[in-house]
């Protein structure tokens, strides 16, 4: 047979609520993981098949052995690496807190005490808030997908949310949300490409060969430019 992974198809976890890096257009997938998978697979020679869901199910869709890799603007986190492993970081995030933007009162986390915070199921947001809901005296209200977390807040059923620095400056620059963001970001974690753990290794050395060499010949660089101003 043909070299391990040679023209494999391998079906990969997205996440489409998550513009710049994920969203749907027409009937088409884009944004910046979308073309890197596609020109990491492209590089290292085998077949991709997206398949859009919810962030929360993805991980468990990788458990049930339904997915082969995801890219999802997914945090590399200690918790998830018991789960998956990740490729080299392809990009540098962390979360921050957002308000609506004729809220006065919420200026930083110290003034959540009382309010309530609209989370993300399953992502680095959500945990945040878990760890630290206690200390600040905040409530959550758990969504499934980002959009529906955005409005939440915008029309006043959560007092603030939590989500990706690059995700919620974008929304706010392309959208007309009335969302501000607040304060420093909570962490500087970064994107990662994973797949099932301890399964995958000559997988995941592809995708960080390929991930290497589009950032030694610029298409890296291309695909970031092509969807956020530097
Ligand atoms: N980066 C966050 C995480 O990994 C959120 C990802 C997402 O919502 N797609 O949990």
């Amino acid at each position: 047979s043909d070299s391990a992974g040679d023209g494999e198809v391998y079906s990969v976890g997205i996440d489409v609520t998550y513009p710049p890096f994920e969203y749907q257009e027409g009937g088409d997938y884009k944004g910046i993981d979308i073309d890197l998978i596609h020109a990491i697979a492209e590089d290292q020679g085998f077949e991709i098949e997206l398949e859009a869901m919810d962030f929360g199910g993805i991980i468990p869709a990788m458990q049930a052995g339904q997915l082969d890799i995801a890219i999802a603007g997914m945090s590399i986190t200690d918790e998830r690496k018991e789960i998956v492993d990740f490729s080299e970081p392809y990009f540098e995030a962390g979360i921050t807190l957002v308000v609506n933007e004729n809220n006065d009162t919420i200026t930083r986390v110290e003034d959540l005490e009382g309010q309530t915070v609209a989370v993300k199921n399953g992502t680095s947001g959500a945990k945040w808030a878990e760890d630290n809901k206690g200390d600040y005296g905040f409530d959550t209200i758990q969504v499934s997908d980002s959009t529906s977390m955005f409005q939440e807040v915008t029309n006043g059923t959560a007092d603030a949310l939590i989500e990706d620095y690059p995700v919620i400056a974008y929304a706010i620059a392309t959208d007309d949300l009335n969302l501000k963001i607040v304060g420093d970001r909570l962490n500087g974690d970064f994107y990662g490409i994973a797949v099932l753990k301890g399964e995958n290794g000559e997988l995941l050395q592809k995708i960080n060969d390929g991930l290497a060499n589009l950032r030694e010949n610029g298409e890296y660089d291309e695909i970031i430019n092509t969807y956020i101003e530097q």
